[in-house]
């Protein structure tokens, strides 16, 4: 039956009452999200639900992660519909502060991203991922909860937090949760909206290009630089030419990989029309004996 969440606007009152559920012996489990909430996002609340008795999703589209001339005031805001989606679950509370909670005035303080931020979207979106900490360990001090659910759709991101939670000495656990993909293999994002029926068609080649690779690399393929160039080209053949970058990388640290010998992520980002998409895979090359 569906349960409208419990909302909270006040930063402060949630904490109090998550301090006291978690003194009455319940696990929370945290879910950050900026809204224009799907299936992607709905499966990390589900993970939480399978170890958490509560679970709390925070929607806030995050400022300070945006650059001048990104999607900042176009990013779709649905809260009404979000509310509805979270009713399915229970018990979940949901916090939507305003700015100046998140970000009181005056306040100059920011984290600095770890290293692991500087490579791939770092190198596209520099300030990006500071304002990605500095949003995540202020949600953590607002909802401290004992553990966060964060999508391996976001790599990087979740590479960032796992780095920073270690770094600073942040007690909660990141627990990382599968890419959830449309039924033609489309990474779901709430960016999707903003593609055209054209445009979505074209996008859907993202996800085939890592497809593709994937099968190559369990069929033996071993050059990074050979498959790079042909997710380039078949990019490119389906009309994508604004392509920030393709990398076969080491999951852990990021670097990329000349000889894929071990378990590898691939990353792409790439704009289609006047989206800007990211998509990832991570594989296994079969056993070399
Ligand atoms: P966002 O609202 O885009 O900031 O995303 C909030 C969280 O949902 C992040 O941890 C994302 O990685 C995760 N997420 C977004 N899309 C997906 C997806 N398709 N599958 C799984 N997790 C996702």
């Amino acid at each position: 039956m569906a349960v409208p969440p419990r909302i909270f606007y006040e930063p402060a009152e949630l904490r109090a009452e998550i301090r006291q559920a978690q003194t009455s012996g319940k696990r929370v489990g945290l879910v950050p999200t900026m809204g224009a909430l799907h299936q992607g996002h709905l499966s990390l609340v589900a993970e939480s639900q399978k170890s958490c008795d509560l679970t709390v999703v925070t929607i806030f589209v995050n400022p300070t992660q945006f650059a001048p001339g990104e999607d900042f005031s176009k990013y779709p805001r649905t809260l009404d519909a979000d509310l509805e989606l979270l009713s399915e679950f229970d018990p979940v509370w949901v916090l939507v502060p305003p700015v100046d909670a998140m970000y009181p005035p005056r306040s100059t303080t920011e984290v600095k991203a770890p290293a692991i931020a500087l490579p791939l979207e770092g190198a596209f979106r520099p300030i990006h991922f500071d304002g990605v900490a500095t949003i995540v360990l202020k949600l953590f001090q607002v909802a401290p909860a004992d553990a966060a659910f964060f999508g391996q759709k976001d790599y990087q991101q979740v590479r960032v937090i796992e780095d920073m939670v270690r770094d600073l000495l942040v007690p909660i656990e990141i627990v990382r949760c599968p890419i959830i993909r449309e039924a033609d293999g489309l990474a779901m994002s709430s960016r999707n909206r903003y593609l055209s029926p054209e445009e979505r068609e074209i996008a859907l080649n993202i996800s085939r290009s890592l497809h593709e690779t994937v099968g190559q690399i369990e069929k033996g393929a071993t050059s990074a630089q050979v498959l790079r160039d042909r997710i380039d080209q078949s990019l490119r053949g389906a009309g994508i030419s604004e392509i920030d970058y393709v990398s076969i990388a080491c999951p852990r640290s990021l670097k990329s990989v000349e000889t894929i010998e071990g378990d590898v992520v691939i990353l792409v980002a790439a704009k289609v029309g006047n989206t800007r998409l990211i998509d990832n895979v991570l594989v296994t090359p079969p056993a070399s004996c």
